[in-house]
């Protein structure tokens, strides 16, 4: 490949990186003794580094690409939106054009009964107001007791105090003394993980029923709601058994609690529905976005509010005591239409269901062969690889966890293609606009980063 760039930008940047910048969920000291990777520009499903490499994007940048990078008609938007209103807040009884739009424009795309947005900068401010909101909610009906929040294992929902502690990351709650108080965790329906000698229709409903047991236990009078991701991304795409989610909607509806779906990652096309309850038919409480709402040009995310929701926390009245001074920020609000609309106009939403969804899928599965591989699973444009020391015993796991999935990552990369790994899980959730030509690149990328991370555990002896 070709240098676009010569040595000097690139060792510069790398060395100005390392004496000022400290990197999100990274080992610094680590990282800056290697140096950082330098993306420089990106189009379609493609990026470019500073050496001139071009390597395809095969996780939307974090999940939240959809429409692919580059382009223009959302800069346009945002430049225009920047030119009339480049910020005004909304609160003190203040709104603007975008937001109004926006907002309107989500109630439309949401399910029936969700007809209200809560605007923020991300996915951790979002569970953040989730946070105070299911229990302003359940003050607001006359329950102030009701405050516990149950999430699940190896969920995530943000890096923030509120975020960590919904989520269920061991290593994340390590640092900082966290959950903090009155979040109750129970297991994930991880069947090819946690699944033991259960088939996965069982494993489903038992996993689910632990959601029973927790309410039982802690008592419905003092259960807030429970959150959960349709699919878990970061925890490593894990698709719920087919019994899981029914078996949960059985359960919520035997109980007065509230439900909260966490779309930030399933939003937005990536199951090819709109929203992952569509997909699953959830009918959550509430629903945290942010991601692909702009496709990560600006930063802005949301949740989405049921009416059952607005009954507490805006019928009864009284001011709920929290927003952000960047609450449905204008240039944000106009990048987030600008998506929305090329969403629309392009019917990605539904290629995702009955076009290239299908198309990669059928590529991923074909991976499932491989002797690396444990199991190949695959939602609309969001799959996962298990990678395993014995194919067929899924009790084998590697040694120094996580290695193996590293190595993986480091090849795909060389070979072109970005591989996320969670452990020893390879992670693919690329953009929506995806073709059939790149889809086969894809799928031949990672069939030889396979092939070549299999000599390579060959040849250092871990398998
Ligand atoms: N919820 C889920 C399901 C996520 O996947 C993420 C981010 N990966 C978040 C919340 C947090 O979003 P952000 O990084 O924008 O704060």
């Amino acid at each position: 490949m070709t240098a676009v760039s010569n040595i000097y930008p690139t060792a510069a940047l790398r060395a100005a990186d390392a004496a000022h910048h400290i990197h999100p969920f990274s080992d610094t000291k680590e990282l800056n003794a290697e140096g950082s990777r330098i993306i420089t520009q990106a189009d379609g499903v493609w990026l470019t580094d500073s050496d001139g490499n071009r390597i395809m994007d095969g996780m939307a940048g974090l999940w939240c690409v959809q429409v692919g990078h580059g382009r223009k008609e959302i800069a346009d938007a945002v430049h225009k939106q920047m030119c009339e209103l480049s910020y005004y807040n909304t609160f003190f009884k203040t709104t603007h054009p975008p937001v109004v739009a926006l907002a309107e424009k989500l109630a439309q795309l949401a399910p029936d009964h969700m007809n209200r947005v809560f605007f923020c900068s991300s996915g951790s401010e979002a569970n953040d107001t989730v946070f105070r909101m299911v229990r302003h909610y359940w003050a607001q009906m006359g329950k102030p007791e009701k405050q516990v929040i149950i999430g699940r294992w190896n969920g995530y929902h943000g890096s923030t105090l509120a975020g960590t502690s919904l989520g269920g990351m061991k290593a994340m709650h390590g640092q900082g003394n966290l959950p903090v108080p009155g979040v109750h965790h129970i297991d994930q329906p991880y069947w090819f993980g946690e699944g033991g000698d259960m088939s996965p229709e069982d494993f489903g409903i038992a996993v689910a029923r632990k959601l029973e047991e927790a309410i039982d236990q802690i008592g419905e009078d003092k259960v807030a709601a429970f959150i959960a991701e349709p699919i878990q991304g970061a925890g490593g795409v894990i698709i719920p058994p087919e019994t899981y989610w029914p078996e949960v909607k059985r359960i919520l509806k035997e109980r007065d609690i509230l439900f909260v779906a966490d779309e930030v990652i399933c939003g937005f096309g990536r199951l090819g529905s709109w929203f992952g309850s569509d997909y699953y038919d959830l009918k959550p409480d509430l629903m945290p976005i942010a991601k692909g709402l702009s496709s990560g040009y600006l930063p802005i995310g949301g949740v989405m509010v049921s009416d059952r929701v607005a009954e507490g926390i805006i019928d009864k009245g009284g001011e709920f005591y929290h927003g952000y001074t960047y609450s449905g920020h204008p240039a944000c609000a106009a990048a987030a239409l600008a998506n929305l609309e090329i969403m629309e106009r392009e019917k990605l939403v539904e290629r995702v269901r009955d076009d290239i969804g299908p198309y990669l899928q059928k590529h991923w599965q074909a991976l499932g062969d491989h002797p690396l591989v444990g199991e190949a699973r695959m939602v609309g444009l969001v799959g996962a690889l298990e990678l395993v020391p014995v194919k067929g015993d899924r009790t084998k796991k590697f040694a120094d966890e996580g290695t193996v999935g590293t190595i993986c990552r480091d090849i795909s990369f060389k070979n072109g293609l970005v591989m996320r790994a969670v452990s020893d899980r390879m992670i693919i959730s690329p953009p929506l606009v995806l073709s059939h030509e790149e889809a086969d690149l894809l799928a031949a990328t990672a069939k030889k980063t396979l092939d070549e991370t299999y000599a390579e555990l060959k040849r250092t002896g871990r398998i």
